[in-house]
C-alpha cells in the first residue's frame, strides 16, 4: 500500500449527507479546517430524493440534489476541504487516528466525526442481483423514467415504499405495490395517498417469490402468505423500498453498535465508545432518520469535537 502522508487533520469527518456537510459548517466556522471525505454516494441519501418538503427554511420545497449543493457550499464558504473519496479502512486504536482513503491514501487526524449514513435493504433474492440495473431498481426518483407508460411493482409498506409508489403512479401506467401484511407501515397521509390514487394497486399479504427474466424484468412471481397461491405479475420495473442498513462495517469491531449496525452514542451526545470519535446521522439513528435530525446531530458531533480537541490541548 502507498502511504501518502498528510499532515494531522484537526478533524475528519467521512461522508457528506446532511449530518456530514453540517458537522462541516460548525467545524469549520469554529476554526478547526474540517477535512471532509464524500464517500460512495457525494451528497448522500437527499441525493436520490425527489422534492423536500419537510425541511425548515425552504417553504415551497426543495429538491433533494439541489439542497445538498447548498449544503457543500455553505461548508465550503467557511473553508471546509472537500475531498472525494471513499474511506476503506480506519484505525481507531492509534492516535492521532488513520483512516485509509481509497484503500490506497492514509489520512491522520485528531479527532473523527462519522456520517456515513444507510443504504437501502435489498430483499436477497438471486433474481433481484442479477437483474439490478436491468429492471430492479432501489430508486424511483433515479430510474422511473426509463418506465415511462409500463407497468412497475414496489416492494415495501413504509413510507419510502409509498412514496416510490405516488411517484411511479405519474409516470407509469401501473403500479403494484407488494405488501406483506394486511397494513402499511405509512404514515396516515402517505398510506392514503397510495390507497386513493386510482393506478396503484395494493397487493396485501404478499412476497416475492421471483423476479422473471433474463435479460431484463418481465414479470415477478408473488405469492399469497396465507394462502400460497403464487402469481405472474407482468412488469418492466421492480423497485426495492424495505428500510434502509447502516453503512457502518467499517467499525465492526472497534466501535459499540446494536444488533442492526447502528452506532451507538452516549445519550445526549455524539460521543462513541472511542474518545475522540463521534457519530453523527442515520449511521447511529435508527428512529427518526430525518435530514433535519441528521443535520442536528452533525451539529452536536461538530461541538463535541471542538471541546475534546481544546480539552486535548490544555492536557
Ligand atoms: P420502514 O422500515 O419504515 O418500512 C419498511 C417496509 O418494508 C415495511 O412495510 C416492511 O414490512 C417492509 N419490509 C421489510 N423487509 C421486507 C422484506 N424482506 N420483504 C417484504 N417487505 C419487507 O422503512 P422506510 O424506508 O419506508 O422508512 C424508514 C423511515 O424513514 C421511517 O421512519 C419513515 O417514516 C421515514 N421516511 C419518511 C419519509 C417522509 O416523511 N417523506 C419518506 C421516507 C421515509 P412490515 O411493515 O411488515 O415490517
Amino acid at each position: 500500500m502507498e502511504s501518502n502522508m498528510e499532515d494531522v487533520a484537526n478533524v475528519l469527518i467521512i461522508g457528506s449527507g446532511p449530518a456530514g456537510y453540517t458537522a462541516a459548517i460548525y467545524a469549520a466556522r469554529a476554526g478547526m479546517k474540517p477535512v471532509l471525505y464524500q464517500g460512495a454516494q457525494p451528497g448522500g441519501q437527499l441525493t436520490i430524493t425527489n422534492e423536500v418538503e419537510n425541511y425548515p427554511g425552504y417553504p415551497e420545497g426543495v429538491n433533494g440534489p439541489q439542497m445538498m449543493m447548498d449544503f457543500q457550499a455553505q461548508a465550503e464558504r467557511f473553508e471546509t476541504d472537500t475531498r472525494y473519496g471513499v474511506a476503506t479502512a480506519v484505525d481507531l486504536n492509534k492516535y492521532p487516528f488513520e483512516v485509509t482513503i481509497d484503500e490506497e491514501e492514509l489520512v491522520k487526524a485528531k479527532a473523527i466525526i462519522i456520517s456515513t449514513g444507510a443504504s437501502a435493504k435489498w430483499l436477497g433474492l438471486p433474481s433481484e442481483q442479477r437483474l439490478n440495473g436491468k429492471g430492479v431498481s432501489a430508486c424511483a426518483v433515479c430510474d422511473g423514467f426509463f418506465f415511462k407508460g409500463q407497468e412497475v411493482a414496489v416492494v415495501g409498506g413504509g413510507d419510502t415504499a409509498a412514496e416510490e409508489a405516488s411517484y411511479l403512479s405519474k409516470l407509469c401506467s401501473k403500479v403494484h405495490m407488494i405488501v406483506r401484511r394486511d397494513v402499511l407501515r405509512a404514515s396516515k397521509i402517505m398510506a392514503k395517498r397510495v390507497m386513493t390514487t386510482p393506478n396503484i394497486e395494493i397487493h396485501w399479504h404478499t412476497e416475492t417469490d421471483e423476479i422473471l427474466g433474463e435479460n431484463e424484468v418481465e414479470a415477478v412471481r408473488v405469492f399469497n402468505n396465507q394462502t400460497g397461491v403464487k402469481t405472474d405479475i407482468p412488469i418492466q420495473g421492480f423497485f426495492v423500498a424495505i428500510g434502509h442498513q447502516p453503512n457502518t462495517d467499517l467499525f465492526k469491531g472497534m466501535l459499540d453498535m446494536d444488533e442492526s449496525g447502528y452506532l451507538i452514542t452516549q445519550p445526549g451526545s455524539s460521543k462513541t465508545n472511542i474518545e475522540g470519535v463521534f457519530a453523527s446521522g442515520d449511521a447511529q439513528d435508527k428512529i427518526y432518520r430525518q435530514a433535519i435530525t441528521a443535520a442536528g446531530t452533525g451539529c452536536m458531533a461538530a461541538l463535541d469535537a471542538e471541546r475534546f480537541l481544546a480539552e486535548k490541548e490544555m492536557a
